[in-house]
């Protein structure tokens, strides 16, 4: 999030100076790694929970079509940075991976033909395929039928030009960039303390974590871009928007393979349907995944619980962002989600061969002994005030912009790192207003989809996925 706000600003605004301190001794080491998310590029191509079925039973497109068309932005954005040499030949992190989802029952059968019928006429859905063949979608990837019962009833929809990013790799790359334009990165620097000057500048203090003595560092404006490390900061900071937030942080693991023959018999992101009490980004997939040019298989993620908020902090963090403000809209989040609960414990409780089960529900053939288990990265899921319920759990971003705007920041996760471009353009929008009508045409020039709604104009759609299908070298 940070490297792309900073990429943004390097662009819209050189003479202004940029500096970036990041606790760990490399970027990209939390959430963003590729090994600690999925990579899915998410545009809403096969997840389900970006269409849930209605209680009246209808489906509706609207999210999933606002979420490919932030996807968009974030594609005309890597495109521009590719043709102007900031962002290297792309197959260094982006790839194509068609996306399917895979479904088993006749209920979830009834439901994707609706999902289906919704999308069909959708201009940043085309080509839609749809299959209840087993034949056919083991032509599509062998692994989801191969010693399948073939009584069983199962769906599957695909769209070939679904993709796979490396987020580690981009992240690393767009540092690298702004780097270049003068942006200084101070790696091994935690940000401690954030306190609003007089003059209405923000003083920051930096510990030095490999020796050397804090220091004290004024800025204009400030972007927490902390990862689960912003809750804690934006209270820091002491601005009232913070108030009554707080966070829920999930844990995950995924099963990875790097064995060839089964590399070779799955080239695609295969999502299916979430458990009764998952959180919606916890639904199950098997992915193709494509990292520092070794082609691997990942499944997951299993869900958990501890009460960090980042991969690499501690269990304090949970407890010492309790506050008199958040205390009650998380003691409600804590007594209205009994199945997210109940689904934790699931999760927690499950042994190495009840994962090797749930993924044996996608790959029939899947053997333990060619599965590792690795951690994923935490994701701290907003916890907020409600007027009607006192608190609710919400499972996407959240930008918190401080009234006067010299401070912004990002909490929770989904859709995330792929939506990166639109999140920090509206960061950009709430705190610079006045200088938007003076960036508009370099925007403009960046992203041509900027301020425009792609899936309302059909030919615009198609030019778009045409164009920056051929820039980042994807399947169109
Ligand atoms: C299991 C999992 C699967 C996911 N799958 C996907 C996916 O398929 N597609 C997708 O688009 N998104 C996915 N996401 C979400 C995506 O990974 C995140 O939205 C994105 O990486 C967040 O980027 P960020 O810059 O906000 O945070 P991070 O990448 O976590 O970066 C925050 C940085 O701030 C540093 N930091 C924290 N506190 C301080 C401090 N006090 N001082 C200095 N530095 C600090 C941290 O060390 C870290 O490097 C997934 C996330 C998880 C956990």
């Amino acid at each position: 999030m940070s490297a792309t706000l900073g990429s943004l600003i390097s662009r819209l605004q050189p003479d202004w100076s940029i500096r970036v301190y990041e606790r760990l001794g490399e970027v990209a080491q939390e959430s963003s790694n590729a090994w600690n998310n999925a990579g899915t590029g998410h545009a809403a191509l096969c997840e389900l929970n970006y269409m849930p079925e209605n209680p009246d039973g209808s489906v509706s497109a609207a999210k999933a079509v606002s979420i490919n068309e932030q996807f968009q932005i974030s594609r005309q954005y890597w495109a521009y940075l590719v043709s102007i040499g900031a962002l290297p030949e792309p197959h260094n992190f982006i790839n194509t991976a068609p996306h399917m989802t895979f479904v088993r029952g006749k209920a979830n059968i009834e439901y994707l033909k609706k999902r289906v019928a919704a999308l069909k006429d959708q201009p940043l859905f085309p080509d839609l395929e749809y299959t209840e063949d087993l034949e056919r979608i083991a032509e599509w990837t062998p692994l989801l039928a191969k010693k399948r019962n073939p009584k069983q009833k199962v769906a599957a929809t695909r769209i070939v030009s679904g993709t796979d990013v490396d987020f580690g790799a981009l992240t690393k790359y767009l540092f690298t960039d702004i780097a270049a334009h003068g942006a200084e990165i101070h790696t091994n620097h935690q940000v401690t303390r954030l306190k609003r000057q007089k003059d209405g500048t923000w003083r920051l203090r930096v510990k030095h974590l490999v020796g050397g003595t804090p220091k004290e560092v004024n800025a204009r404006f400030v972007f927490v871009g902390a990862g689960g490390g912003a809750l804690a900061l934006l209270q820091h900071s002491g601005i009232s928007e913070i108030k009554g937030f707080g966070g829920f942080p999930i844990s995950g693991q995924f099963l990875r393979t790097t064995n060839p023959k089964l590399v070779a018999q799955h080239q695609a992101k295969v999502y299916g349907k979430a458990a009764v009490g998952a959180p919606p980004m916890s639904v199950p997939h098997l992915d193709t995944r494509v990292v520092d040019g070794e082609t691997a298989l990942l499944f997951g993620p299993y869900a958990g619980f501890t009460p960090k908020f980042l991969k690499t902090s501690t269990w304090f963090d949970l407890p010492f962002s309790i506050r008199l403000h958040n205390l009650g809209p998380m003691l409600q989040v804590g007594l209205k989600n009994f199945d997210l609960v109940k689904y934790l414990v699931g999760e927690l409780m499950a042994n190495r061969e009840k994962k090797m089960q749930a993924l044996r529900e996608f790959m029939p053939t899947a053997k333990t002994e060619d599965w590792e288990l690795i951690t994923a990265g935490q994701r701290v899921q907003v916890m907020k005030k409600d007027p009607e319920k006192g608190g609710i759990l919400q499972f996407g971003t959240e930008v918190i912009t401080g009234a006067d705007g010299t401070i912004a920041g990002l909490l929770g996760a989904s859709p995330g790192a792929s939506t990166a471009a639109p999140i920090m353009l509206d960061v950009l929008a709430r705190c610079f207003p006045d200088r938007m009508g003076e960036w508009e045409p370099k925007l403009r020039d960046m992203i041509p989809g900027y301020g425009t709604t792609l899936s309302s104009d059909p030919a615009a759609a198609e030019a778009s996925l045409a164009e920056t299908a051929k820039t980042l070298q994807l399947q169109a």
